[in-house]
């Protein structure tokens, strides 16, 4: 077979000129250079799209072309751009594009027709189990895409690009489908008590090519070679999906009746607000029309009643659907500014970071080193007794069992850990109460180290002077996470 008389009789069935280069297995950007492709392949180059005086020509250009169904051609480009621009592209801030394109199975379908088409015309020069062209969604790769790129001037980024999700259909799609039910039925017949297979493009992928399927039956259904149709494709719809963007940030809490997510009894809110609605409440318009898709996450949490200070706790915003992907340091400030204001949560080093980032967060969190503060009330005045036994900067061990107060949502255990350094000292205003800097890993609960839960935490700071102690208050002084890097203004 010379490829001249594939092309010949492609064109005698209307294929147009982007399916005759499929199927001649043409590559990357020789769709873009057809003439000089063609003559490398010793083929007479001929563009039916092309204004011709011959008439005859005039006639034949205007057919759909029935394995394509126009997918590639001018005007259906033309119409796809134009209708992507139709679209609210103009919001979004990106860079990158993805497009995805879904076709009906029509489509498919006719592929399947002219493999059994070229099976009979050229026996020899085609297998039965391997595709004879470049498949559709690789020429949409090939073609439409660097077409779609080039126009919108932007670069194709399959992970940060703006997801541009096509779908097209065909006046003949219900009425194909029905007709392939129908042979689906006798060439995969049902076992008994199995319900059919539904039709979908994978279950053709799967199970039709000329080995599975004889030429014969599938004849029967559908003409082979593709008739030509009267239609094009035709746009069915278009939706953008932005990208994730990732914003980092360091949050110090410095109220004492905050909640870290919202927090719902009964359906009733038991505070009216909290770190997560707060921070999402001055970043979200920025990045996303829908809040409620953002996912706050952070590296550990602390006790409504307990602040978070020094350097603050790592988080990162997840926020899908972003109209961009980047945060100007001026922006950054102003929104630092406005959470400041809440005076509740003050936010620094808010950034946008990657994907690839957000190990930091899930990372080690076991093996992280926590540093509190925390003062406790004792019975009678502080000795030099009791704070010489609670000055060992050396640490210890201790088994702790779930406290009670969690017991509803972790399982109960008697985990050992690490205290890896305590120190006490006198609160100069009221001898009879004490500030204990803890150092211990993280995962221990402070409140009950120091208390000791009715010996559910041993050794505890009350066993270790052999007297009662109540934690007044608690703070969270420094997270063992240098993680996002600082921004300087
Ligand atoms: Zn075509």
């Amino acid at each position: 077979m010379k490829n001249q008389d594939l092309v010949n009789y492609l064109r005698e069935c209307g294929v147009c000129l982007f399916c005759q280069l499929r199927y001649l297995k043409a590559r990357g950007n020789e769709y873009q250079n057809r003439r000089q492709y063609l003559e490398k392949v010793n083929v007479e180059y001929k563009d039916e799209t092309e204004s011709s005086s011959d008439p005859a020509h005039k006639k034949k250009r205007q057919n759909v072309c029935p394995t394509c169904l126009d997918l590639f051609s001018k005007s259906f480009k033309d119409q796809l751009l134009q209708a992507i621009l139709d679209t609210d592209i103009a919001k979004y801030e990106c860079d990158g594009i993805v497009v995805a394109i879904s076709i009906p199975i029509v489509l498919q379908l006719r592929q399947l027709s002219m493999w059994y088409a070229l099976i009979d015309k050229f026996e020899k020069n085609f297998h039965q189990d391997r595709a004879p062209d470049v498949s559709l969604k690789e020429a949409i790769k090939l073609i439409l895409n660097p077409t779609i790129c080039e126009n919108l001037k932007k670069k194709y980024d399959i992970d940060n690009g703006l997801r541009i999700n096509i779908n097209l259909c065909h006046e003949l799609e219900n009425e194909e489908i029905a007709r392939l039910e129908k042979l689906n039925n006798v060439a995969y017949p049902p076992k008994t008590g199995h319900k059919l297979e539904p039709i979908s493009r994978s279950l053709i992928e799967k199970k039709y090519t000329p080995l599975r399927v004889s030429s014969e039956l599938f004849k029967k259904t559908f003409s082979v070679p593709p008739s030509i149709p009267n239609e094009s494709l035709k746009l069915d719809s278009i939706s953008l999906v932005g990208p994730t963007a990732y914003v980092a940030g360091r949050y110090r809490k410095v109220s004492r009746k905050l909640s870290h997510t919202p927090w719902v009894l009964n359906g009733k809110r038991v505070m009216d607000d909290s770190i997560e609605e707060i921070i999402i409440r001055y970043i979200a318009t920025y990045f996303c029309e829908d809040r409620t898709k953002i996912n706050f996450m952070s590296s550990g949490r602390e006790d409504v009643d307990v602040r978070c200070l020094g350097t603050g706790r790592p988080f990162v915003l997840e926020i899908s659907n972003a109209f961009r992907t980047s945060l100007p340091p001026e922006q950054a400030r102003q929104m630092e500014e406005c959470i400041d204001a809440s005076q509740k949560v003050s936010v620094r080093n808010l950034q946008v970071v990657s994907r690839d980032d957000l190990s930091h967060i899930k990372m080690g969190e076991e093996q992280k080193r926590k540093c509190y503060r925390a003062l406790c009330q004792l019975d009678g005045f502080a000795t030099a007794d009791i704070l010489e036994k609670l000055n060992l900067p050396k640490g210890f061990e201790i088994q702790q069992k779930t406290p009670i107060r969690v017991l509803h949502r972790r399982p109960l255990h008697t985990r050992p850990r690490a205290v890896y350094s305590l120190k006490a000292s006198v609160y100069a205003q009221n001898k009879r109460l004490l500030i204990l800097d803890v150092v211990t890993q993280a995962g221990t609960y402070i409140k009950e180290l120091v208390h000791g839960e009715f010996g559910r935490t041993t050794p505890s700071v009350s066993s270790l002077i052999g007297q009662p102690v109540d934690i007044v208050a608690l703070d969270v002084m420094e997270i063992d996470l240098d993680w996002p890097p600082a921004v300087t203004f």
